[in-house]
């Protein structure tokens, strides 16, 4: 499940977001160094849902997004809207509708896939493998008997999942009928 070895620079386009609330830009002045490029999710979730942002759906305070990198056909993350690393620093509110959106992705991901099974799971810190650790987001892989088993396929691709665009309307058909 680690993301260690994508380099994370190139994930996304870095792009420079408009901030529209001040009490976000106080935020991220302190967290992002000179240096450092804005955190993708939130820059994913500045830009709204779109195939280029690759958010698909925002419910009131989390967000669907495709992994850029897929490990498996119907790839997905999960993740609150605000940038935190911590999932006990969320609200009941904030924690009980990440995780009805994590529900809603899997039936979606069930449904649209006919998986088999899935791979669902965080890591939570740097130390446990996060590659984003600021910005936690639960992975979710759909998965089929056949298929390559989950670590050796991130440690080098053995399969070639469906092109983004595809998945990406793929999920899109689904939560537009919810
Ligand atoms: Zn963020």
């Amino acid at each position: 499940m680690s993301d260690t070895k994508v380099n994370l620079d190139n994930i996304w386009p870095q792009e420079r977001d408009y901030i529209s609330s001040p009490e976000r830009l106080k935020y991220l002045r302190r967290v992002v160094k000179p240096k450092d490029t804005e955190c993708v999710f939130c820059s994913a979730n500045n830009s709204g849902p779109s195939v280029d942002s690759l958010v698909v759906y925002k419910s009131k305070s989390a967000m669907l997004v495709l992994n850029k990198y897929p490990y498996n056909s119907g790839h997905v993350l999960v993740l609150p809207q605000k940038h935190i690393g911590d999932v006990t620093e969320l609200s009941d509110e904030e924690y009980s509708d990440l995780n009805e959106l994590l529900r809603e992705s899997v039936k979606a991901a069930k449904k649209i896939y006919k998986c088999e099974g899935l791979n669902i799971g965080m890591n939570h810190g740097k130390v446990a493998g996060a590659g984003i650790p600021n910005h936690l987001h639960w992975h979710i892989i759909p998965r089929w008997s056949g298929d390559t088993n989950f670590f050796p396929l991130i440690a080098e691709t053995k399969l070639i999942p469906e092109d983004l665009e595809q998945t990406y309307t793929n999920y899109k058909k689904y939560f537009d009928q919810l």
